[in-house]
This record gives structure tokens, sequence and C-alpha cells, in this order.
């Protein structure tokens, strides 16, 4: 077994961490912070209809950025080494997804497919889907999500291979700027066989595009 080689990223994934050491303003101060938002968009946040809205803004904040409150290798932290020695692919197949651009905060609503290549360790399947709402549910790139799922199960389970597709719609790229309205976006990011063995790549990409449109 080779060591995983996300080291390389770890310099992306440290300022992520970072983040979340920051010190967190106060209910009040985010509320105060969303009727100055409402200002800069020329509405008056003493109106009646938007009376309510910066505590509806805050709880759903508190929604989409759950993420930053969990630790995405203690998800993936309980294992199964009995597996009755399955050492095919794993693949969680077309896993709606919702997360936020991190330079404008709009939604990216996808579609991730996460599958690996168990070496003795297997994780429960909810713990895939876990994992990619972990990392979702923060400011993101999907470059940058693509890569953080990969090396965190590539960390963890120290499979043979992993492979992570997220083709996605960045709302940013059509409510606004060039208005490219129905294009979606595809990362990938192979790693051990997945990468090195055609084969095994051939046969992860035919099975995440059977009886699928992209
Ligand atoms: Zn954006």
């Amino acid at each position: 077994m080779t060591p995983p080689t996300s080291a390389k990223t770890s310099p992306q994934r440290a300022a992520n961490q970072n983040l979340q050491h920051t010190p967190r303003p106060s209910a009040d101060e985010a509320m105060e912070a969303v009727r100055t938002l409402i200002r800069w968009a020329g509405d008056n946040p003493a109106r009646e209809g938007l009376i309510e809205t910066p505590k509806r803004v805050i709880e759903a904040y508190r929604e989409f950025y759950a993420g930053y409150d969990e630790d995405p290798e203690a998800v993936l932290a309980k294992t199964f080494e009995e597996v009755a020695g399955y050492d095919e692919i794993v693949l969680l197949k077309n896993m709606h997804f919702e997360s936020h651009c991190e330079h404008h905060m709009v939604p990216i609503i996808g579609r991730a497919h996460i599958a690996y290549l168990p070496d003795k360790k297997v994780v429960g399947l909810s713990k895939i889907a876990r994992l990619l709402d972990v990392f979702a549910k923060r400011l993101q790139t999907q470059e940058l999500m693509t890569t953080q799922i990969a090396d965190t199960i590539e960390r963890v389970l120290q499979p043979r291979g992993v492979a992570v597709i997220i083709d996605a719609n960045h709302e940013c790229m059509s409510t606004r700027g060039v208005h490219k309205t129905g294009s979606t976006t595809i990362t990938t990011q192979m790693r051990g066989a997945f990468k090195t063995d055609k084969d095994a790549r051939g046969e992860v990409m035919r099975m995440v595009a059977s009886s699928d449109i992209g």
C-alpha cells in the first residue's frame, strides 16, 4: 500500500480548517450584517416584510454551513474489516447535494458519484453520503470539494482506489455574470487503481454512465 498522495493538497485543507477557528460573531452581530446587506440591496430592513428576515437568514446559514461543525475523518472512522472478502468497486451514484460557491455565496447544486475499491476496510454506505455533505455544507469550489472528498477517503479507508465525480450547476454562472443557464461543470479525482489501471477506470466510468444521462 503506497501512502496517500494527498499531502500536496494540505495547504488548501489547512486554509479551510483555519476558517473553522475564526471566532464566530454573535447572532446579533450576524443579523446586523444581514440588515446591512438589505440596505446594500436598496431596501429598508425596518419595513414589515423584512423585520424577521435577518433571523431567518442566520438560521438558514446554520443549515447551509453545518459542515464546519463536523469532522470529516470522524464520519468515516467506523469501518468494518469483516466484509467476506468483498474487494470489488463500491459506488454511490447520483447523490444530490447542495453547496455554496466561495466566490459569490450562491448555490452550487449537483450530483456526486463516489466510488472506492476496498482493501479490507469498508465503511457504511450512509457514511459516504454524510462525508459528501460535510464538505458540501461549507463555502466551496467544486474542484476543492472533489479533492477533499477523495483525500479523506484515501486517508481513512486506505483503499486500492478512489474515484470522485461531481457534476453540478453553479448558480453564479446562471443567475449573474455570464448567465449560462443549463451549463454544468464536471470535476473528477481518480486515485490509486482508478488512476493507474485503465480497466478499473473504464469500469467505474461505465457504472456511473449506465442508464443515466451525464
Ligand atoms: Zn460563484
